[in-house]
């Protein structure tokens, strides 16, 4: 019996090695079950969303935290903000266990953690059930602004895009312009749509799809009024279209080996999280002559703007700074060539290369040397 109670305890252990803290929270009156994971420090406090699932065991629960947190640690690197990686999970089907009073609570563990956790909405979870954390924590962020958040972050999220195109366009075609080139967009969702709206203004051709009949109806009426074309084409079509870039909007996993072969595309740049279903894609994608713009680096507008609330909301700030995907992606591409490596890979050197300098920076004592900036705290 004891022995066995040694094994578990090292299995724990073993499997949250890398990363700093994780917490578990259970409350059996308003039935809230969480896991919140800090996966790194290094360049401030922890930021990620938090996700509601109906998990069907703890373990699957420990496991998404720990895998989406430690993703957050490169995607807060990337965006050049001083957030490290985290992430929590609620476990429970957000249709139906979800309550004011379990997210009340939920916030009251968060707030324990005396800003070593900063969150906010992800799947299953919205900015209503923040509105109730906020009422007893203020290492909330991503609220709406009536409540002196900054709102909607699909919009810089879809300006970041843009810019990942105009850079990917330069270090493809040689200039940056959006105009007279084919895009295949899947999805148009609250980031697609906003994408696929500045494309047709500047002249380009689309090819669009998506599951909901209506978004088609209405983009097509926008090329009516805004210019560049639209060919409506099926989910599974998409990936053949002959067009000269990629923008995958939509769900992950999309860029595989049924899909990579089908790929007529000379780039492929979009905001959907995790595109690549394996690591081992991005080098299918380079074999195939396909520049891929790592989907982290591209999508960082909305963490831009969440994580820049905290400064008090400014729009034209959070712009400022989304604009940097720009240079940080052409810097990806050159580094990448010269070292002989994929994109993705040459994104992740960049990012660890961030925290490293952070790291050596943190060993220099200076009283008070974090701003302070979040204007609720
Ligand atoms: P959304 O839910 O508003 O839009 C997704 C769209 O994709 C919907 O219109 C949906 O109908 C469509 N879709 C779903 N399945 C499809 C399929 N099989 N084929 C074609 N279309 C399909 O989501 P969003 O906020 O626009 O985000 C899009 C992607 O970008 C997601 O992967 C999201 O995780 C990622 N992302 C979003 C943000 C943000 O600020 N919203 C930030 C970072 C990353």
């Amino acid at each position: 019996m004891k022995q066995l109670a040694k094994k578990n305890e090292q299995d724990i252990f073993q499997k949250i090695a890398g990363h700093e803290q994780v917490v578990f929270c259970n409350d059996p009156i308003t039935g809230l079950q969480a896991i919140i994971a800090i996966h790194d420090t290094t360049l401030g406090p922890g930021l990620g969303g938090t996700r509601m699932y109906p998990y069907e065991n703890v373990d699957d629960a420990l496991e998404d935290a720990l895998r989406l947190s430690e993703g957050m640690t490169y995607k807060c690197a990337a965006a050049d903000i001083d957030f490290g990686g985290a992430k929590a999970v609620i476990i429970g089907d957000p249709d139906k266990d979800k309550t004011p009073a379990m997210f009340r609570k939920f916030a009251q563990y968060v707030d324990s953690l005396n800003g070593r956790f900063y969150t906010g909405t992800d799947m299953g979870t919205t900015m209503d059930d923040f509105v109730q954390a906020l009422k007893e924590t203020n290492f909330i962020n991503g609220i709406p602004e009536a409540y002196g958040g900054s709102g909607d972050s699909s919009i810089p999220t879809s300006q970041g895009v843009v810019y990942a195109i105009q850079a990917t366009n330069k270090h493809v075609f040689g200039d940056d312009s959006l105009g007279g080139k084919t895009y295949a967009i899947q999805g148009l969702g609250k980031v697609g749509y906003k994408v696929a709206e500045h494309l047709l203004q500047a002249g380009a051709d689309l090819f669009v799809t998506d599951i909901h009949e209506h978004v088609l109806e209405s983009i097509q009426d926008k090329a009516k009024e805004l210019g560049g074309s639209v060919t409506v084409v099926g989910s599974d079509e998409i990936y053949s279209v002959d067009a000269d870039v990629f923008v995958p909007c939509a769900m992950g996993a999309v860029l595989n080996d049924e899909t990579i072969p089908q790929l007529t595309v000379k780039a492929v740049v979009g905001s959907a999280n995790n595109q690549l279903k394996a690591k081992t894609h991005a080098q299918v994608l380079a074999d195939k002559g396909i520049l891929y713009a790592p989907d982290y680096i591209v999508n960082a507008g909305g963490l831009i703007q969440v994580a820049d609330e905290l400064y008090e909301p400014n729009k034209e700030r959070v712009l400022l700074k989304t604009k940097a995907i720009y240079d940080s992606l052409l810097e990806i591409y050159e580094q990448a060539k010269l070292a002989d490596i994929t994109t993705e890979e040459a994104a992740n050197r960049k990012c660890q290369q961030t925290i490293d300098e952070q790291r050596n920076r943190n060993n220099f004592f200076a009283r008070d040397r974090r701003p302070k900036w979040n204007i609720r705290g």
